[in-house]
């Protein structure tokens, strides 16, 4: 079930979370600003491109599904998501990764998915930051323990400092994998000292498969020479 993403697809795109260090909506903007589409037209604004239904995935794929936005936003009609969620289920040639920040539209939403679909929710720490409009850390690891679908993934991603009980609360999540990377943008956000992480990794690696993005010294170590 787990492998490499080979391509993106995003037949709904743009998001309302608002999060601090969204690159998406940097993206989306930038595409905008050179004129190309559907950003162009409708930047980030939560929106549903049809067309990209009819899409076609080779056998083995494994498809990133709106990694241009988030398809379970209380603002995404369901008529939207169950139009995604068909295809996926008329393609079982292939595997479709989604990512939510707010997976407790998942659990609402359970019984649509097919097995063919890795179900997977960004919860960058335990803590709440307030640097995003998505439902705190909490819900959405509490929705993601309750999710009884069989392959679920959490992304570590931007990090952010953490309790001990984070290591916990994702073991009790029952991942099939664990993301984690540092962000990749100069945010200065509060991240966790680099050892502190590796010590997460090394922990959570003791019941699901760790996959690593960026791994580096957070910023303020480097500003102080660490
Ligand atoms: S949930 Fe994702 S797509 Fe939406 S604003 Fe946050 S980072 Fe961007």
């Amino acid at each position: 079930m787990l492998g490499e993403v080979t391509e993106t697809w995003n037949p709904v795109i743009g998001c309302n979370h608002g999060c601090v260090y969204c690159w998406a909506r940097r993206l989306a903007r930038r595409l905008a600003s050179m004129g190309v589409e559907p950003y162009a037209s409708y930047a980030f604004r939560p929106t549903f491109l049809p067309n990209r239904l009819k899409k076609r995935f080779k056998k083995g794929s494994m498809v990133f599904v709106c990694d241009m936005g988030d398809l379970f936003g209380e603002w995404v009609p369901e008529e939207w998501i169950r139009s995604v969620l068909d295809v996926v289920r008329r393609q079982p040639q292939a595997c479709f990764m989604f990512l939510t920040k707010n997976p407790g539209r998942y659990l609402r939403l359970e019984n649509l998915f097919p097995e063919n679909a890795l179900l997977a929710a960004t919860i960058e720490s335990n803590r709440d930051y307030g640097m995003s409009r998505a439902p705190k850390p909490s819900a959405r690891l509490e929705a993601m323990r309750l999710l009884k679908h069989p392959y679920k993934g959490v992304v570590v991603e931007p990090i952010m400092d953490f309790d001990e009980c984070f290591v916990r609360a994702l073991r009790d999540v029952g991942p099939v994998f664990v993301y984690i990377g540092y962000d990749n943008y100069g945010y200065r956000l509060p991240e966790p000292p680099l050892g502190k992480t590796m010590e997460l990794t090394r922990m959570l690696r003791g019941f699901t498969e760790v996959k690593v993005g960026t791994l580096r010294t957070a910023w303020y170590e480097r500003a102080q020479g660490f």
